[in-house]
């Protein structure tokens, strides 16, 4: 269904205005104590078209902490520097569990479900970091952030990444025995020091809704005319999205979203209609498996008044 501009205007800042409002709004993350200061109250959504038009409503360009949705990127890229290789050190299943759990590493001999849950982010950074030192594989994943949005304004919040380095320690129990399987490559602390400052990213949502066309354009950015992906990646990325992209919810978002999705616990989530549009939405409250509470209830009625699920009206 294709629509006038006023009309996805109308649609998102209608959307915006009601979600601002709402009372039900979830609970910020506060394990990483620089993000528990988070305003509950802020809300955003940027959606950006095929022909390149954007429909901005609420706290559209305020920056925030991208967490897991950093993972899209470095799996891009991870899969760019290793190509197929990469399957063998992380699978792409959806896990059924929460972001963080340690139960299917034993089991499955430390080869993590899927490259969103931690483990299998970590397994990817660490893939990204071989033959780098820590600061260069930091700097490559941001560049490559600021090369999607066209925007070299976008930058690492060090006070996060430091915040996270001090109490990160269930992601360095997941490092350590991945490691003690041989599934990891770099000293332990080196790869969890480029994790936790690729999860640091800040965005905004038009930033970062930018950022993800390539995925909604079989792989080309329609920005700068360049390709980033392979029709073929671009498609298997969404799908990984689809069916991961929300840990133990993603069954719950495909249900009432229908678009793949990536969440992070700052409060954000990069969707993808593909072929038509790239969207961001941030409302730092969260629901209980981690992901923005408003957030999705917003997702599902852009995509439902627009008629955007991939699984039809
Ligand atoms: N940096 C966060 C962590 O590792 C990312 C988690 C998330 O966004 N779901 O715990």
């Amino acid at each position: 269904m294709s629509l006038d501009v006023p009309d996805l205007d109308r649609v998102v800042r209608e959307i915006a205005d009601e979600m601002r409002a709402r009372p039900d709004r979830g609970e910020v993350a506060t394990y990483i104590p620089e993000l528990a200061g988070a305003d509950a109250r802020a809300f955003g959504l940027v959606v950006i078209d095929a022909e390149g038009r954007i429909a901005a409503g609420g706290d559209s360009d305020e920056p925030f902490s991208i967490q897991s949705i950093s993972k899209v990127f470095t799996l891009t890229l991870a899969l760019g520097m290793a190509g197929d290789r990469l399957w063998r050190r992380v699978g792409r299943e959806p896990s059924g569990s929460p972001f963080n759990s340690i139960v299917q590493l034993e089991r499955e001999r430390g080869i993590p479900r899927n490259p969103f849950i931690n483990a299998g982010a970590i397994a990817v950074t660490d893939l990204i970091l071989s033959g780098h030192q820590p600061r260069e594989a930091i700097g490559e994943i941001l560049r490559f952030m600021q090369f999607l949005a066209q925007d070299s304004s976008i930058a690492i919040d060090e006070a996060v990444a430091a915040s996270e380095l001090r109490t990160g320690f269930r992601n360095m129990a997941l490092a350590h025995y991945m490691k003690s399987f041989g599934v990891l490559d770099n000293p332990v602390d080196f790869t969890l020091g480029v994790y936790f400052h690729h999860c640091a990213i800040s965005m905004s949502c038009r930033q970062l809704a930018q950022a993800g066309r390539f995925l909604a354009h079989s792989g080309r950015n329609p920005l700068t005319g360049l390709s980033v992906v392979s029709p073929e990646r671009a498609r298997r990325i969404n799908a990984v999205m689809l069916t991961c992209g929300h840990y133990d919810g993603s069954g719950e978002f495909a249900y009432r979203v229908g678009l793949p999705g990536k969440s992070g616990v700052g409060g954000g989530i990069l969707a993808i209609a593909p072929g038509k549009a790239s969207i961001a939405v941030w409302s730092p409250g969260l629901d209980a498996s981690g992901n923005s509470h408003l957030g999705r209830i917003a997702l599902e009625m852009l995509t439902k008044r627009l008629g955007w699920s991939i699984f039809g009206a």
